[in-house]
């Protein structure tokens, strides 16, 4: 699999040394999951494919990290960059399209009365954490095993198996002690919340870690909405990933959960540098700024950003939230993802691969060892042979599919059936040739 991956990209590896001499191991832009022994440069994308500097073709299931339901360069969302990109990308003051963009926001997602803009999907739930802390007067942060909410120094410990040490090193002592780390387990929290008066929020992924990988045990959302509201605790649910993709007013809709605070990114900008925060009027109301002596009493969250709210990242989420309201392109990308797990499914019962093949909404994700992921945890779910994991997407590459990680995949709403056959044919190709090495 290996030497057909390196065959086929010769450009992607003439390049590699120069990444490697530029960036930190090789990465632009952050850690990921890439191919050994170097990842390939993509050119180009449109709608669900996408295409390398060595011109192999791909249906991806990346799709810009989840951010792009509408596929790679939707023709409206193009025209809406293309119309404002002569008029300024920056004004550092109000603009028609942000008061559009916020109302598109209000109206969808069912929790937000207010909303603010931030630079990123991390820069969201960061605020959210001081808004908890803010609103509460409390100062811990509850978060579960794995769930991913970016990249700063608050979501690092419990991040990654093992769930005892930050997920990085560089972050201080103080801010490690501020984070209680849990399994998703009701009776885990309701202890916690009945033992420490100092917490401020709960902080919970609303499809369980890493988009669905490790899910959510029944009526748990429900019970973190309780428990929190016993006790007074702000309940943040992480909607970077579902919010405009589980239903257009995001898991809020789709699962009728009433959060306090939400994040959002991703879908939110059309697939730019982006991101929300937003809420009930009672919790964002410690963002209000009264009077202008803000100085010599702070009684206020402060926030800024010299690219929140920006002008084309308005336009272009415009936009993809016009198209989000119809449900066309949800409805659409869940559909075509039952069709995919479907046929996933099928190829690992025929070839009698002990795997097995979940997901929800518009996401799949494979396990491989188990016929089942019942009862599993996030430290057996997040730990499979790491072998098999970079063997099946190297195995899918060459064939012409990428994933989002090794093992798991999101749609678009315009993947259509041919797209998810190929895919499933590719994956049976995949799973024999994996089978023969
Ligand atoms: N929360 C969740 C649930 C996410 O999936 C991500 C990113 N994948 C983030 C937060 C962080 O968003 P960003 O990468 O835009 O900082």
């Amino acid at each position: 699999i290996q030497e057909q991956y390196i065959r086929m990209n010769p450009r992607s590896r003439e390049t590699q040394p120069s990444y490697q001499a530029r960036f930190p191991s090789g990465s632009p832009g952050h850690d990921g999951y890439t191919s050994d022994p170097f990842p390939v440069v993509i050119a180009r994308g449109s709608g669900p494919r996408k295409w390398d500097i060595d011109g192999n073709e791909y249906v991806d299931y990346g799709m810009g990290s989840a951010s792009l339901l509408l596929g790679h360069a939707h023709p409206e969302v193009v025209a809406a960059l293309s119309g404002v990109l002569a008029d300024g990308s920056h004004f550092g003051a109000p603009t028609e399209s942000m008061l559009e963009w916020g109302e598109r926001i209000c109206t969808l997602m069912p929790c937000v009365d207010k909303v603010r803009f931030v630079g990123s999907g991390a820069e969201a739930t960061m605020l959210a954490m001081r808004v908890a802390r803010a609103h509460t007067g409390k100062e811990k942060i509850i978060r579960w095993e794995s769930h991913y909410h970016g990249w700063h120094d608050y979501v690092m410990p419990g991040n990654l198996p093992p769930f005892d040490v930050p997920a990085s090193i560089g972050i201080p002592q103080g801010t490690i002690d501020s984070i209680i780390v849990l399994p998703t387990d009701l009776a885990a929290l309701e202890n916690a919340l009945n033992s420490d008066e100092n917490i401020a929020g709960v902080i919970t992924e609303a499809s369980g870690a890493s988009y669905g990988t490790v899910p959510l045990p029944d009526g748990f959302l429900d019970g973190v909405r309780r428990l929190t509201r016993e006790h007074g605790v702000v309940m943040i649910l992480d909607e970077v990933i579902t919010g405009f993709r589980w239903a257009p007013g995001g898991a809020q809709e789709r699962l009728g959960v009433d959060p306090d605070l939400c994040t959002m990114a991703k879908i939110i900008t059309g697939g730019l540098p982006g991101g929300a925060v937003g809420g009930r009027d009672e919790v964002m109301a410690v963002m209000h700024q009264t009077g202008d002596s803000h100085h010599d009493r702070y009684e206020r969250v402060l926030h800024g950003g010299t690219f929140n709210a920006n002008p084309y990242a308005a336009a272009s989420g415009n936009a993809a939230l016009r198209l989000v309201a119809t449900g066309e392109y949800n409805a659409q990308a869940d559909l075509m993802a039952e069709r995919l797990r479907a046929g996933l499914r099928e190829v690992v019962d025929r070839r009698e691969v002990n795997a097995t093949v979940y997901g929800e909404s518009s996401t799949f994700h494979l396990f491989f060892g188990a016929s089942s992921i019942d009862g599993m945890d996030a430290s057996r779910l997040k730990n499979q042979p790491a072998q098999i994991q970079r063997s099946l997407r190297q195995a899918l590459q060459v064939r012409g599919v990428d994933l989002m990680s090794r093992t798991s995949g999101v749609l678009s709403g315009t993947h259509t059936e041919v797209d998810i056959d190929f895919t499933i044919e590719a994956f049976d190709g995949a799973i024999a040739a994996m089978m023969e090495e």
